[in-house]
């Protein structure tokens, strides 16, 4: 369960998020739609403590990522505390950021072996289970330049999955991709939040939001401004500027 109390985030004078407020409850599926600039990755990046709040609290399964509670006050944890308790989200990427020097199976073992101690064979057998599982089975000894786009993208995702987070976040996980390429990533996630997984996906694609998503939330200048079911926020929308943002896209 991801819970998100009162966030606020500025950059300088500018105001990215203010009171944001978001519970994910377990193998929910939350899409955060939203204009250019709204705050959407930044919250993303909040919730994994990739940026500091300045006010509000974020907590996954009731623990803090970067902070620690003393008395009434958030203190930021150590980087290594942090590195260990970051492996309970995991974080797709727009742009893959595999690692070019590794090949696919190199990239989802690296984490579990450096992070969780696991041996090498039990991450090998783990991650020839998570690239069969997004289709990739017989791509393991292949680098990032030997894979398309959406193969590359699907390692990711199986790289996020090897250190079994509690939530997965996707940022514009199918935005780099060639059109053709966007079905197969998507189909994956799809399996994902048929299995069960607890997600949240900044998306472009509303018809991918409408159909997979248990909840739409629209943020605008850092802002929740409306949230509710697919079918309400994205057909329904209360807010003139959730309907403005939907008549642009749509
Ligand atoms: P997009 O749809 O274009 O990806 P977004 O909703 O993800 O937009 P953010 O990337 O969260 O928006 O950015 C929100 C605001 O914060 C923008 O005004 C952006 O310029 C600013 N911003 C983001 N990251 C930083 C940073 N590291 N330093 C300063 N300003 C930042
Ligand atoms: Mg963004």
């Amino acid at each position: 369960r991801v819970e998100i109390t009162d966030v606020s985030k500025a950059y300088g004078a500018n105001q990215v998020l203010r009171d944001v407020s978001l519970t994910v409850e377990p193998g929910q599926v939350v899409a955060l739609i939203g204009p250019s600039g709204s705050g959407k990755s930044t919250l993303l990046r909040t919730i994994n403590h990739l940026e500091t709040v300045d006010r509000g609290s974020i907590t996954v399964d009731g623990r803090y990522i970067g902070y620690e509670r003393k008395g009434d006050v958030l203190h930021e944890l150590r980087e290594a505390e942090i590195l260990r308790r970051r492996t309970q989200v995991g974080l797709v990427f727009q742009n893959f950021n595999l690692f070019p020097h590794l090949t696919a199976i190199e990239n989802v073992i690296e984490a579990p072996i450096a992070l969780r101690r696991q041996s090498r064979a039990e991450a090998r057998s783990l991650a020839e289970a998570l690239l069969a599982r997004v289709g990739l089975a017989d791509k393991a000894g292949h680098y990032p330049r030997q894979l398309s786009g959406g193969q590359q993208q699907r390692v990711a995702i199986a790289r996020a999955l090897a250190l079994s987070p509690k939530v997965l976040l996707f940022d514009e996980p199918t935005s780099a991709l060639d059109p053709e390429l966007v079905g197969e990533v998507l189909d994956v996630i799809r399996g994902l939040a048929r299995d069960g997984t607890t997600l949240i996906i900044v998306t472009h694609e509303i018809g991918f939001a409408r159909e997979v998503a248990d909840r739409v939330v629209f943020l605008d200048h850092g802002e929740i401004l409306e949230q509710g079911p697919p079918g309400q926020v994205l057909h329904r929308p209360r807010h003139p500027r959730t309907r403005d943002f939907l008549a642009k896209v749509l």
